[in-house]
């Protein structure tokens, strides 16, 4: 007989979210034995945006116990000791490969079953590979996707072994862009492949994107637009050595890294629950379509109060917030209360070099650039306001001080009204400063 465990609560991932959660669920009054996290990783929850960042340095490093939830966001690190005294069963290395929403149970790959009164789901993204498109030889080795800390330990083995060797980085998002300046500070030739007119095209604006290439390029890394990767060389060891671009160029590689996007994980959970815009439908407390069951962080599509809309946000900010609001509303809930509705400002941010970028709110509309855009400044700073129906509704500024940062985050929630362009673009940031 498969043993069976129950919980009052059980928090299916042991990422940002489920950490941030088991915190909210501390401060606000947990008996022993009434919480587990169930973690795929074979470590206690951490803060998962150092791996594509400090983790990577050649030297001084990011390592745990360094950056375990809550460090990222100013509070107290959660050691794996914090959640025996509190009497929270963390339960890694355990992969859950069957839930029951119904039936109120999970079960791990190797057949141990959890039941829970409360679900909280917050399984994260998965990467996309370039496996699932067919590419050929995507499966070679040296060839480095980034999402658990796994990866990150394979990769910081990859960049020892190829010292000084080239490295291929096929995406211009985040990963794309983080990596590519942790692979050059490592020392190794860079070349960043995607297929878009500039890097970060979600988010960024011509303008915007224009500093950051021309800035990668002053550090020697060779950008190619406009291609994408088709296929993949290997010597007889199995390891890669040329990416094949689809205009038929050819690159060298010794590591190949795939930062293409994710896809939130919720498979597990498919027909169980509604979803929405690819996650899991919640309301303004992350509750789903069943009762007993909240999703937090990446995989929830939420009601962004703000714009009037629902959405799904990618970014560690959200998962620690969701993560706090699912807490406070479910015991708030057990005691006939309630709590106020979520209301999330979109916040996104981003290091590299000695760069560093906020934004703030929603980047629709027309858009004006302001500051220091030049590359080659010593101390770049610049910014875009986006400005949709006469109203300032995005903010992003590279090289802000946290007073400047404040400032925007300002700015964007009260949105605003400017008579025109020219203001913003003539008052720059001190139109921020001054609201
Ligand atoms: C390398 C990297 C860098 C990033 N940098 C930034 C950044 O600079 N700024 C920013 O805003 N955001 C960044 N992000 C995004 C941010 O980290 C995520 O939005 C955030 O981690 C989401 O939190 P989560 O708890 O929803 O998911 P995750 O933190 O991904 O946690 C999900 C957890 O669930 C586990 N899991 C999944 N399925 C199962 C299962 N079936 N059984 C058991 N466990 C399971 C996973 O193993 C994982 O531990 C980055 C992401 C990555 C990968």
């Amino acid at each position: 007989m498969a043993e069976e465990k129950s919980f009052k609560y059980v928090i299916v991932g042991g990422g940002v979210a489920a950490g941030y959660a088991a915190r909210e669920f501390a401060n606000q009054g947990l008996k022993p034995g009434e919480l587990a996290i169930i973690s795929k990783e074979a470590v206690a929850p951490y803060e998962r945006p150092a791996l594509s960042k400090g983790y990577l340095f050649p030297e001084g490093a990011a390592r745990l116990p360094g950056f375990y939830v809550c460090v990222g966001s100013g509070g107290e690190k959660l050691l794996p000791e914090w959640y025996t005294e509190k009497g929270i069963e963390l339960i890694l290395s355990t992969e859950i490969i069957k839930a029951d929403l119904a039936a109120k149970t999970l079960v791990s790959a190797s057949g141990q079953v959890f039941k829970y009164q409360t679900l909280l789901i917050a399984t994260g993204s998965s990467v996309i590979r370039l496996s699932d498109f067919g590419v050929q030889g995507a499966d070679a080795k040296n060839i480095f996707y980034l999402r658990e800390i796994e990866d990150a330990d394979k990769l910081v083995e990859a960049i020892k072994a190829k010292k000084n060797g080239k490295a291929v980085v096929v995406g211009g998002g985040y990963i794309g862009l983080e990596l590519s300046a942790a692979l050059r500070i490592n020392n190794l030739d860079v070349s960043m492949v995607y297929p878009e007119p500039w890097c970060m095209p979600r988010l960024f604006t011509a303008g915007i994107a224009a500093f950051y290439e021309g800035y990668y390029a002053n550090k020697g890394i060779q950008i190619i637009k406009g291609t994408v990767a088709v296929g993949f060389s290997t010597n007889s060891d199995g390891e890669v050595t040329e990416v094949k671009l689809k205009d038929g160029r050819t690159l060298e590689a010794d590591i190949v890294i795939v930062g293409v996007g994710g896809r939130p994980l919720i498979s597990l959970f498919k027909g169980q629950v509604e979803e929405e815009k690819g996650g899991l439908k919640t309301d303004a407390f992350f509750k789903t379509s069943l009762p007993d069951v909240y999703a937090i962080g990446d995989v929830a599509t939420f009601p962004m109060k703000i714009y009037n809309d629902v959405r799904r946000v990618e970014h560690v900010d959200h998962s620690r917030k969701s993560a706090e609001q699912a807490v406070k509303a479910i015991k708030a809930a057990e005691e006939g209360k309630s709590v106020p509705e979520y209301d999330y400002l979109p916040y996104f941010y981003s290091r590299e070099f000695d760069l560093s970028w906020q934004f703030y709110g929603d980047n629709v509309g027309e858009t004006v650039l302001f500051g220091d855009n030049d590359p080659k400044s010593p101390k770049p700073k610049f910014g875009t306001y986006w400005v949709k129906d006469g109203k300032v509704v995005g903010v992003f500024l590279e090289g802000g001080t946290p007073d400047e940062n404040k400032a925007i985050a300002k700015l964007a929630r009260a949105q605003p009204v400017v008579d025109s362009l020219d203001v913003l673009s003539k008052e720059g940031l001190s139109f921020a400063s001054k609201i």
